[in-house]
């Protein structure tokens, strides 16, 4: 098989891969970005799309900003209602607006952008089998292709080739969710700028939401820690269902609604633990990097912080001619200094009171009694 050869070869054009291909546009690098799908293609997700992770892509490529904002299949996000157990709706006004849009539509957009920059030559629908290191480079593996580049970004999602081969990753369920999530259509009682969350003694450690798409459709879902998914033999497909089902506040908006598609399941890799992230000639982003907020299962604006800094590092590395894990490093610890403090303590919040039904139903109790307990509670989020 023909060896073609780059400078950059990106696994995944998900958020993370699709910005760092994006981030590296002035460094005149040749990029290759590989993935198994064709775009448009759907990913399991929220389709929550945070403000800050907006500013973020729009300061890697500026065009994104009017597009988006012109975007059709989308709904603008200012708000969140937190309903804990059966107390009325904690509802919380955001100052930066936020999309909520499909991530089959989304992740098209980047990619659309993407494709048509000159230094990057895509490919689609090729799923990378094998990722090995040579003398002089590393070499990534389809099964059509055999693409040569001096350093490869693992941007491949929580099922990463490249951290299983390169970093010898594995699944620490002390570190993970799981969730399920569909798309329902003529769905009531809900307004498009509101997110609903609900954080009940039936979902915990964990949550169930809806985040309407538009007027009449939502993406509805639930979450949970791994650890307690395992210890109480959980089927989240059913909790699913048995939680619409028990809730009248969620059957008044579902009980007419038709069911799009199907109920599909995902891993949320968290990032409550230090995972190895970089190595001679690998940078891993994204989920590839378990890189998901712990407290909320946020990972968009993660991803796409984390390109940047990829795209950074990279860069630096092509300076000095340098591949070598030390080099690297400085990846792994740019993104240490921006989230670990944060991250380590939400991973102990969620360890030690995630679970507390209790509480979580005084603080809720409490909020929504004191307009000021909630102000502060809020600027913890
Ligand atoms: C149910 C659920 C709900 C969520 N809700 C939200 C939310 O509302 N907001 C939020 O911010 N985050 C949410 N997340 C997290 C979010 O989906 C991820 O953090 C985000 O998609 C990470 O982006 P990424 O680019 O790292 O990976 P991905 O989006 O997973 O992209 C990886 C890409 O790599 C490709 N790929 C994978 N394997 C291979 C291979 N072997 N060869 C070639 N290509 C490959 C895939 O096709 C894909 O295009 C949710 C996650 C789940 C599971």
């Amino acid at each position: 098989m023909l060896e073609e050869q780059y400078d950059v070869v990106i696994v995944g054009a998900g958020p993370a891969g699709a910005t760092c291909a994006m981030a590296l546009e002035h460094t005149g690098l040749r990029v290759a970005v590989v993935d198994k799908d064709d775009f448009p293609r759907d990913k399991i997700c929220g389709d929550f799309i945070a403000g800050k992770g907006v500013r973020e892509l729009v300061a890697v490529k500026p065009e994104l900003k009017e597009r988006l904002a012109k975007f059709p299949r989308k709904v603008i996000n200012t708000k969140t209602h937190f309903y804990v157990n059966d107390l009325e709706a904690l509802d919380f006004n955001w100052v930066l607006k936020s999309y909520t849009i499909k991530r089959m539509d989304f992740d098209h957009e980047l990619v659309q952008v993407m494709v048509q920059l000159p230094h990057v030559s895509f490919f689609p629908k090729q799923r990378v089998k094998n990722v090995r290191l040579t003398a002089d480079g590393v070499i990534v593996e389809t099964l059509g292709k055999r693409l040569k580049g001096k350093i490869v970004v693992g941007a491949d999602g929580a099922h990463s080739q490249v951290a299983k081969h390169l970093a010898d990753f594995k699944v620490d369920k002390n570190h993970y969710g799981g969730s399920v999530r569909a798309y329902f259509s003529n769905v009531k009682n809900i307004s498009p700028e509101i997110n609903e969350v609900y954080l009940h003694r039936d979902v915990i450690p964990g949550y169930f939401w809806l985040f309407p798409v538009s007027p009449t459709e939502a993406n509805v879902g639930v979450g949970m820690h791994s650890t307690y998914i395992t210890k109480e033999k959980i089927n989240l497909k059913e909790r699913f269902y048995e939680f619409i089902e028990n809730s009248p506040r969620l059957k008044k908006k579902l009980g007419d609604a038709t069911l799009e598609g199907k109920l599909e399941g995902f891993g949320l890799p968290f990032f409550s633990k230090k995972h190895v992230i970089s190595g001679e000639r690998f940078l891993l982003l994204g989920d590839a990097a378990s890189m998901i907020d712990p407290t909320n299962g946020e990972g968009i604006m993660p991803a796409i912080v984390s390109a940047k800094l990829a795209a950074q590092e990279i860069e630096q590395a092509f300076i000095k001619d340098d591949f070598s894990a030390q080099q690297l490093h400085n990846y792994t610890k740019a993104l240490h200094q921006r989230y670990w403090t944060e991250m380590k303590l939400k991973g102990w919040v969620v360890k030690y009171f995630a679970n507390q039904h209790r509480l979580i139903n005084l603080v809720g109790w409490a909020c929504v009694k004191s307009p000021f307990l909630k102000r502060r509670l809020q600027k913890l989020m």
